[in-house]
């Protein structure tokens, strides 16, 4: 039977293939299906215009109704921006345009109405409006929808380009609403539904595309998260009672030669508690004949390279080999560095396999890897590659977990016939929502404590008028023996902007840090692999002093000379990337500082994210910071890990229903844990529906 609700949505009255094309190229949307479950973000009530004297809160949503005067640019270069007064026959507000500024200036009219809708920010004490929507008023063209409670969908320029601004999107759900709704059916069992009091689905798709009200935005917006984080709550744990009772694992039964010898004598310095615990953790899961499947979370600096090694250690002495795998060259490098150092001249094969690796030498690798020659294989992405065999692999560590997905996970797995024990370890601490979604098919390990004798890395916020006293700072921290680095953004879309920039910075602090009483090193993205590691290495030997660089040092490199760290254009990286930034120094014994410089004019969450990192190290607190404000979609790579694509539910914000989901998808399962009662068979068929784009995750019989 064809069911209607996976008809293409080109066939919609108003999409044909143009339209088709762009919704499933930008929005994801291929069927009638995925445009029904394609859900506005936000409400506004736009039947009531306000006055410019009634904007006095800026936590809430405005439309005003005016004309503009004043138009104007001002700063330079990277910090113009645009301005105009928008007023009515009450008052005056400011706009303000940072972005699309030539654009902006075409379209803004003296002689036209306007209407403009936004949240005000405060800026030196007013009110004014960042980035509004704005409306031409054109006589006589009323709404088109007609909803005075406007549901509002997220689009991009090109679906707006084409008509498919959050009006179209608005028109083709009523046309498709219109068509489907007899047919909608409900996807909940009745006894959760009525349990929970829940709103049936139709009601809900309905109301959370058109409410007649505001009172039944909640309810249908609820109905829907609740169903969404049960269902992902419930593969999760599915997921995770299948690792641990199905996949077999590695035994390690013993502790043994080398593990002892490097205990004895070849560790550098006392474990601390936190690493000593882990390392047991880790143990325990190796002797119990199913495959570990652990995540070791520990701040940046916190020693988790130490017990990946020796965790390493323990499956060589059991016969068996091992990879860690680093998600850049430079950090591959750096482990590989690390490690045969500490081995020192113990009797272990370490290796190095990354993209840069060199034919001749790749085949010599392969084939002592095939031979079971190697015991530790370092590497970057390059050693999930098909043609990369071992003879007996059974332990591998994912450092930086964040930038890889499930997918790559899954391929590690097929590197031997038992799967490996995996450990991956992230440096950024893990909101407790988001582990518990994210992660939750994992066990989880922590480090708490930082190797002692640390000092808390200062941290202040300043702008281009102190740069005198920044170099006089860095002359003296030189003078002391110690190193610093300088970092500046680099966001893809704008590369050679950015890229002009730090060339800008290198040549200013060259100039300023001359030949030949300074050294100045440059790395970034666009170097050749080589050149990079050239310049890594004489920063990591102490040959430089400073180190311009983009955000390639952002992860994992180690010099603890190194006690400054500053940041340019701060404003620009987002909280979590700032703190693993700062926690490249503060490493050694010596006081540490970390400088976020930034323009003058901030955006409310610019200025929002330094304050923050001022006031605090803890990476807890960041991370759950950083949640609320850029919600999940950006970090810990839950894009890549495709994992968490949710439709409704935001993971900073709800929290609650997350917990609550949880616990009642562990009493579903508890009572039928493989979903076959009568009364749980829909939630089975929501489960399939949602593991169907992830075959990696299809573990489900
Ligand atoms: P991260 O957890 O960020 O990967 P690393 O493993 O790079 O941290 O360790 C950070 C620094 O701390 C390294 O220089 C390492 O040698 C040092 N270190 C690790 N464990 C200890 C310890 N128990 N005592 C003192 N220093 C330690
Ligand atoms: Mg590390």
């Amino acid at each position: 039977m064809h069911n209607l609700f996976e008809t293409e949505i080109t066939y919609l009255k108003g999409v044909g293939p143009k339209k088709a094309g762009l919704l499933s190229k930008e929005l994801g949307i291929y069927k009638y299906y995925d445009l029904l479950h394609y859900y506005p973000f936000r409400y506004v009530d736009k039947s009531k215009i306000h006055k410019v004297r009634e904007v006095v809160s800026d936590s809430a949503y405005f439309q005003l109704k005016g004309r503009i005067s004043n138009i104007r640019t001002s700063g330079e270069k990277r910090t113009k921006y645009l301005t105009a007064d928008f007023s009515d026959n009450t008052g005056t507000i400011q706009l303000v345009w940072f972005r699309g500024i030539t654009w902006i200036k075409k379209y803004l009219s003296m002689e036209k109405e306007y209407k403009i809708f936004g949240k005000p920010s405060v800026f030196q004490n007013r009110y004014n409006f960042v980035h509004p929507e704005i409306e031409e008023v054109v006589p006589g063209q009323e709404d088109v929808v007609g909803e005075r409670l406007e549901g509002i969908y997220s689009t991009t320029e090109k679906l707006k380009n084409s008509g498919l601004g959050s009006r179209g999107i608005a028109r083709l759900m009523k046309t498709l609403l219109n068509i489907v709704e007899p047919y909608i059916p409900e996807t909940l069992p009745e006894y959760i539904i009525n349990g929970h009091k829940l709103l049936g689905m139709k009601q809900a798709l309905i109301n959370v595309h058109f409410p007649a009200n505001v009172s039944l935005i909640e309810p249908a917006r609820y109905r829907l998260k609740f169903e969404e984080l049960l269902l992902v709550n419930l593969q999760i744990l599915y997921e995770k009672a299948y690792l641990k009772e199905k996949v077999k694992g590695h035994l390690f039964e013993n502790v043994g030669e080398n593990f002892l010898n490097f205990y004895n004598n070849h560790l550098p310095f006392e474990l601390t508690g936190a690493q000593k615990r882990v390392i047991k953790e880790i143990r325990k899961d190796m002797k119990t004949g199913r495959q570990m499947n652990r995540l070791l979370q520990g701040d940046v600096g916190s020693g988790k390279t130490l017990v990946a090694l020796m965790s390493m250690l323990i499956a060589i002495d059991n016969g068996y080999q091992t990879a860690l795998m680093a998600p850049t060259e430079i950090l591959a490098m750096q482990h590989y560095k690390t490690i045969k150092k500490m081995l020192g001249d113990m009797p272990v094969k370490v290796a190095l396999l990354t993209g840069s690796t060199k034919a001749a030498q790749r085949k010599s690798l392969h084939a002592e890897l095939k031979a079971g020659e190697t015991h530790i294989l370092i590497g970057t992405h390059a050693l999930i590659e098909d043609a990369v065999q071992f003879n007996n692999l059974g332990f591998v560590v994912i450092d930086e977990q964040h930038r890889f997905g499930v997918a790559q996970r899954a391929r590690l797995w097929k590197k031997n016939v038992i799967p490996p024990h995996v450990l991956v370890m992230t440096a950024t601490p893990i909101p407790r929502t988001l582990a518990m979604t994210v992660y939750g098919n994992l066990d989880v390990s922590k480090i708490d404590e930082l190797p002692p004798g640390r000092k808390p890395v200062k941290t202040v916020h300043l702008t281009e008028s102190k740069r005198l006293q920044v170099i006089g700072f860095m002359r003296d921290q030189i003078k002391k023996g110690r190193q610093i680095y300088v970092v500046y953004p680099l966001i893809e879309e704008s590369e050679n902007f950015d890229l002009k920039n730090l060339m800008e910075g290198y040549e200013a602090i060259v100039r300023e840090f001359p030949l030949p009483d300074y050294q100045v090193s440059i790395v970034h993205g666009k170097m050749k692999p080589e050149d990079k590691e050239y310049e890594m290495k004489r920063f990591a030997d102490g040959i430089t002093n400073i180190m311009v660089s983009t955000t390639v040092i952002e992860v994992g490199v180690d010099v603890p000379n190194a006690s400054v760290m500053i940041i340019e254009n701060a404003e620009r990286f987002g909280l979590s990337q700032l703190h693993q930034l700062r926690g490249r120094v503060g490493r050694g014994a010596e006081q540490s500082w970390c400088i976020l410089m930034s323009g003058y004019k901030l955006s409310n969450e610019g200025r929002k994210r330094l304050e923050i990192m001022v006031q605090t190290t803890d990476g807890f607190r960041i991370a759950e910071e950083d949640l609320k404000m850029r919600g999940p979609g950006d970090i810990h790579g839950t894009r890549q890990s495709g994992l968490l694509d949710f439709k409704i539910a935001n993971l900073a914000r709800d929290g609650e229903i997350i917990s609550y989901t949880n616990k009642l998808a562990e009493k579903i399962l508890e009572e039928d844990p493989k979903l076959s009662l009568d009364k749980n068979l829909l939630l089975k068929a929501g489960l399939e529906r949602l593991i169907k784009d992830k075959p990696d995750w299809a573990k489900i019989s």
